[in-house]
């Protein structure tokens, strides 16, 4: 375990599922397609305009970094994903080809959180309840996915806790093949939000 593991939870992560952000996350859920249509390979041709308009929302913005992960603009744009189904995300390197990793909006900020594993099939409900949870949870102060990432036992590391906006930003994807992708969050939403502009449920790092 690297020294990232000292450290506590940041305020805004002790803060997750606090009853308001319960009550939206629970009302963002209802307002979707019925839950047996959403796992669906196939996505909607509203999702890929929707995630062109948020692409457009994150390049006003410039960037996801720091502070910004708050924006509201950008987290409007990005409402329409917070409960769709992960992601999987693919080696980019040539013959490898395996699966690092599953991606998932948070479920407030503009933020794209991961687990190596996903959650087992019947509490994949979308969006960061996709994503694995730790068996025994150790430390309930930390969203499940940081506290797995920062076990060092997977291929999701958290490579930056310093900076403003509390959450781990840049974060760090180790394949079984040697390769390792550092990503920032801005880049993270870019890639997550291009495939679904193109309909695509893989992004290739
Ligand atoms: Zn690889």
């Amino acid at each position: 375990m690297g020294a990232e593991g000292s450290l506590g939870a940041p305020p805004a992560l002790r803060a997750f599922l606090c009853p308001t952000q319960l009550a939206r996350h629970n009302s963002s859920v209802q307002s979707r397609a019925p839950e047996s249509l959403r796992h669906t390979a196939a996505f909607s041709s509203a999702s890929q305009s929707e995630a062109q308009a948020a692409l457009a929302a994150l390049e006003r913005l410039g960037d996801a970094e720091g502070r910004a992960i708050f924006d509201g603009s950008l987290r409007a744009a990005l409402t329409p994903f917070r409960t769709h189904a992960a992601l999987e995300v693919i080696c980019g390197r040539r013959e490898c080809g395996r699966r690092i990793a599953w991606w998932a909006l948070d479920t407030d900020a503009a933020f794209v959180a991961a687990t190596e594993r996903r959650a087992r099939p019947r509490e994949r409900l979308g969006g960061m309840r996709d994503l694995a949870k730790p068996l025994p949870r150790k430390n309930h102060g930390l969203l499940p996915w940081i506290e797995l990432a920062q076990s060092g036992t997977t291929s999701v590391r958290i490579a930056d806790w310093r900076n403003p906006s509390g959450y781990p930003l840049r974060l760090k994807f180790i394949c079984r093949c040697g390769s390792v992708y550092t990503t920032t969050n801005t880049r993270r939403i870019q890639l997550y939000l291009t495939a679904l502009s193109r309909g695509s449920g893989t992004i290739l790092l």
